[in-house]
């Protein structure tokens, strides 16, 4: 068995937890990351991809808004590669509480978030498809943010000050002794090797899955999965982040996404982060919903549905999750549960990250007797190789004047051959890590035409057994094909039947050989959860006609 030993070792490659191993790292100390899957994996790469202003929070959760509002200011500065400077909207609509605004505009100003009301015109002016019935506007600073190009960066920056990211390495043990939680034993699922890791301190920044971690140790942490759906449109129907002024509820956001907008999210507990499915009804609900923000949004185009899981921390059950503050947890299990070596980062948001990684840092150095102030505000992330945020402008420029004879992989998300090869080179091990480093089969068409592709150009570059490429490419469809099942009418659908007609019909592709073979991807995220019953669910809106 490999044996290890590191002064800090991370379990979880989300936002929190690179976020941890870069601070950690520039701190000086001798960091170890592992995570189970892939680089955001978990929520971080499943989430709405709002920088939040803390407008959402203002009223309800106003240590929550702080502490985004704070964030926001700071990851402007650090990355503004992973960042789109939208601006956001906060408006009401006549499904709103008109009295709600100044109760809105003074919790800004007492949680130090700038807002200023516009004028409806203006408003409208800046986005023409907003619903034209708003009764008030308010501007705030939210803005979009790529949680893929985010994570790498730390990644990136962590590994630069000698961090060591282990992705595909599961934590199977806590290792225990006289109080004290010395190492872990980790199952590295692509060599099927064990390993032992020895560590002065063990970070949980596994967010949902934190309380089971933390179970291996014996101490009781409870984090609870609460599911957000989230629904792209096929276009950017607006450019700035759309929010209703108004207590957060379900599918009261639209997020623009490069060449896309994103209507969410859904919140409701479900009995395991793995398990959950996206319904019908949800998808439904969020149309709705975003119809009111954005008239004729439920006709345009759906490009695709799916879904996250908050880690929401709270020390008592609830059952109403949107309950729950936003804010984020520090456990420190010595003091807690008399348990040494061991500290659990939880709750939160993406775009406080950075912050649940300082107090984190800040907790292991007092615990260490160390002095070592943090510096991930000072310091720029790197950009990453992908290059900055972009829109489809972004890479087309590219290919017409760097590559205008590279071969196209992907012709919804202009990727070209080399990405993918450099994605491939640098460890991805399914196609889905692919698809998280360069957004092949994120577009209109859902891998249809770029899955074989990708998957022929995967063989050629690792030369596996054919079976493995083949369960590869099966694995990718399957991903995709989740996103699929609540949004086929119009057309999805017909792009569904066609690209069933490419795998099914002309490629065989349900009598591939695999040998059997299992990949590390199979066993996770099944669809099984059917949602809160009929009476709990949100209800759809008062039509005030
Ligand atoms: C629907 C939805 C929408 C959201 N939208 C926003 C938004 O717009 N803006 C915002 O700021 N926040 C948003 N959030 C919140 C935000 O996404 C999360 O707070 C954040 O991504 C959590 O990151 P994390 O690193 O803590 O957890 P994760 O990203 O889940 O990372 C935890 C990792 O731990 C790994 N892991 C688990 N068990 C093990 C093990 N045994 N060994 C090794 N690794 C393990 C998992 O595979 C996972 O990758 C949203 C959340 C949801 C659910």
């Amino acid at each position: 068995m490999q044996r290890l030993e590191t002064d800090v070792l991370v379990i979880g490659g989300g936002s929190t937890g690179t976020g941890v191993a870069r601070d950690a790292a520039m701190r000086g100390f001798r960091t170890v990351l592992v995570e189970k899957r892939d680089l955001t994996h978990g929520t971080t790469g499943r989430y709405h991809g709002l920088l939040h202003s803390g407008g959402r929070y203002v009223v309800k959760d106003p240590e929550s808004a702080k502490e985004c509002i704070a964030e926001n200011r700071i990851l402007r500065r650090i990355m503004p590669h992973s960042i789109e400077d939208t601006g956001g909207l906060f408006v009401i609509t006549p499904w709103d509480d008109p009295a709600y605004g100044d109760q809105f505009r003074a919790a800004c100003a007492a949680c130090g978030v700038p807002c200023e009301e516009m004028p409806v015109a203006a408003a409208l002016h800046l986005e023409p498809r907003l619903n034209p019935k708003i009764q008030r506007a308010f501007a705030l600073p939210d803005g979009a943010a790529d949680s893929f190009l985010a994570t790498h960066a730390n990644a990136e920056s962590a590994r630069a000050y000698g961090a060591e990211i282990r992705i595909y390495h599961e934590v199977t043990a806590l290792l225990l002794r006289d109080g004290v939680v010395w190492g872990a034993r980790i199952r590295d699922l692509v060599r099927d090797e064990e390993i032992e890791v020895e560590a002065a301190v063990i970070v949980n920044a596994a967010g949902a899955w934190a309380g089971r971690i933390a179970r291996l140790a014996g101490c009781e942490v409870n984090v609870i999965p609460a599911k957000g759906v989230m629904v792209a449109m096929n276009h950017r129907l607006v450019n700035t982040v759309l929010n209703r002024c108004k207590l957060p509820a379900d599918g009261d956001i639209l997020v623009p996404i490069r060449t896309v907008c994103v209507i969410g999210t859904t919140d409701h507990k479900v009995p395991d982060p793995e398990r959950y499915g996206i319904e019908p009804w949800e998808v439904t609900l969020l149309l709705e919903e975003g119809e009111k923000l954005v008239p004729g949004l439920a006709g345009a185009r759906v490009l695709r549905a799916w879904a996250g899981v908050r880690p929401l921390y709270s020390e008592q059950a609830t059952s109403d999750t949107r309950d729950v503050s936003r804010t984020y947890a520090l456990l420190d299990h010595e003091s807690r549960d008399a348990m040494r070596g061991f500290v659990t980062i939880t709750g939160g948001k993406w775009t406080t990250y950075r912050q649940m990684a300082e107090v984190t840092l800040d907790a292991i150095c007092r615990k260490l007797g160390v002095e070592r102030p943090c510096r991930t505000h000072l310091e720029a992330l790197p950009e990453p190789q992908e290059g900055k945020y972009y829109t489809l402008g972004a890479p087309l420029a590219d290919i017409e004047s760097a590559h205008h004879t590279a071969e196209l992989l992907c012709e919804c998300e202009l990727v070209t051959q080399d990405r993918v090869e450099r994605a491939v080179d640098a460890g991805a091990v399914t196609l889905d890590d692919v698809r998280r480093d360069v957004r092949l089969g994120m577009g209109p068409c859902q891998g249809g035409f770029c899955t074989y592709r990708a998957a022929g150009l995967l063989q050629e570059r690792r030369k596996p057994d054919v079976r493995e490429t083949n369960l590869a490419l099966l694995d990718f469809l399957q991903e995709r094909w989740k996103g699929l099942q609540a949004i086929l009418w119009g057309a999805q659908l017909h792009q569904a039947r066609l690209d069933e007609l490419i795998y099914l019909g002309i490629m065989n592709a349900d009598h591939l050989e695999t040998g059997g073979r299992k990949s590390p991807l199979t066993d996770f995220y099944f669809q099984e959860d059917s949602g809160p019953p009929e009476s709990q669910r949100a209800p759809a809106g008062r039509d005030p006609a």
